[in-house]
């Protein structure tokens, strides 16, 4: 007898009949004899809809009570499941994040989970109940309702399966496994079989959306054998697992990108010890995340700075640039918020000289220019206009010889 978690995203879950068919998954799963911790999202397009609804009414809107209105769409499918699952004769007990105590931080939209007590979920159990938490939400300190991040029903399934020391997390979704890039942009993207942590994690924070980061970073920590399979089809998904021999001949297993980016720059600042540190620290004192940075060369005594930050920071950090220049005495600042970030991603790419100019060369082939580079020791990203998106992917999909024959 196994002890399963098993996360169904929003398209899973995103009309009555599929709430159904994922309650007969469910108890096929049980009538298999294991034992069913179900996670669910809210129905797919509700957490968009609630989050419009707020800002019609107050924008931004209060952090505590957005937290309190996103988290109901989830609440909604764990009741309907469970009625699903009741009436097909499976024993089943709904709960909210606060009810089965996933104890958070107080970061309203974008909490940590700190602890979970699984003294309720085990008893019901033991009593041969499925039980169905509801994903994306947790309770704080002082009992106020948090939410995870968007994607965040992932973790909360990964922190389950840590919590109860489950046999597999099983992440249910509308494709059937971890692509070689997402196969909405690329068709030719092929299914892995095996992803190891680091490069899942490493695909997760460069904007693969499959599974929320967290969960991977939880499922790593903890060592959760963690899956990625389809709600719709039969078959073994994708396994995340950690490095094996035979995974090593890939140099590169996957690429990634992320359209949420924006990037600004300001020329011609003086380049003296402290300035990068006078850019920057305004910008993190607003609570602005920064990805990329890069500093040219100087000239003639100044300098230019460049960053990346999240698309919905740009205009905050444009007007803070703005008025830095005055005082930092810069030549000018700009931004560009059409560009996007591209990165390569595989393990093997650490003992293998010679990707980066294949990539380089890949793209001016077909005439990308890349405005920025960074490299770390298993993955290469480069920054492109937002409009060579596809094109590129593409381009270093077959340039890497992922795509399928
Ligand atoms: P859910 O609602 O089930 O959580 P998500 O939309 O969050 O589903 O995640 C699944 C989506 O992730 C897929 O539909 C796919 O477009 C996208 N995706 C991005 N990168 C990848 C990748 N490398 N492999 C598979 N899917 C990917
Ligand atoms: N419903 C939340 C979202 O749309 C959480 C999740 O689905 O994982 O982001
Ligand atoms: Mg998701």
């Amino acid at each position: 007898m196994a002890l399963l978690v098993q996360k169904f995203g929003g398209t899973s879950v995103g009309t009555v009949e599929r709430i159904k068919a994922v309650a007969e998954k469910v108890k096929a799963s049980r009538d298999a004899g294991n034992q069913m911790v179900v996670v669910v999202s809210a129905m797919s397009g509700e957490t968009n809809r609630l989050v419009d609804l707020a800002h019609a009414v107050q924008s931004p809107p209060s952090a505590r009570e957005f937290d309190v209105l996103l988290s109901t769409g989830e609440q909604v499918t764990i009741a309907l499941l469970s009625m699903a699952l009741e009436s097909i004769g499976c024993s089943a007990r709904s709960y909210t994040g606060s009810q089965v105590h996933i104890r958070t931080d107080s970061a309203y939209n974008k909490a940590r989970i700190l602890e979970i007590d699984d003294l309720r979920v085990r008893a019901d159990l033991q009593a041969g109940r499925v039980v169905v938490v509801a994903g994306f939400q947790g309770v704080d300190e002082s009992g106020a309702i948090t939410t995870l991040g968007r994607g965040g029903s992932d973790t909360t399934a990964v922190a389950m399966a840590a919590a109860l020391k489950a046999d597999e997390c099983q992440i249910f979704t509308d494709v059937d496994g971890v692509y070689t890039t997402d196969p909405r942009v690329e068709p030719k993207a092929r299914k892995l079989d095996k992803i190891t942590f680091e490069e899942m994690l490493e695909m997760a924070s460069l904007g693969s959306k499959v599974l929320q980061i967290r969960a991977v970073e939880f499922a790593g920590k903890y060592q959760v054998p963690l899956r990625v399979l389809s709600s719709f089809q039969e078959g073994e998904g994708t396994l995340i697992t950690f490095e094996d021999d035979e995974m090593e001949e890939a140099k590169i297993s996957g690429i990634a990108f992320n359209r949420d980016e924006a990037k600004l720059t300001i020329r011609g600042v003086p380049d003296q010890p402290g300035v990068a540190y006078k850019i920057l620290g305004p910008i993190g004192e607003a609570n602005i995340e920064v990805d990329m940075i890069v500093q040219n060369i100087s000239r003639d005594g100044t300098t230019d700075f460049t960053f990346t930050v999240h698309r919905n920071d740009f205009d905050k950090a444009l007007a803070l640039l703005n008025s830095l220049s005055q005082t930092l005495n810069a030549r000018e600042v700009d931004g560009d918020a059409a560009i996007v970030k591209v990165s390569l991603v595989g393990v093997g790419m650490r003992s293998h000289a010679g990707i980066a100019s294949r990539m380089f060369g890949a793209l001016a082939k077909e005439g990308i220019n890349i405005r920025m580079i960074s490299t770390s020791e298993i993955k290469i990203s480069v920054v492109i206009d937002e409009k060579y998106l596809e094109l590129g992917v593409r381009t270093l999909h077959e340039a890497f010889g992922l795509s399928k024959d």
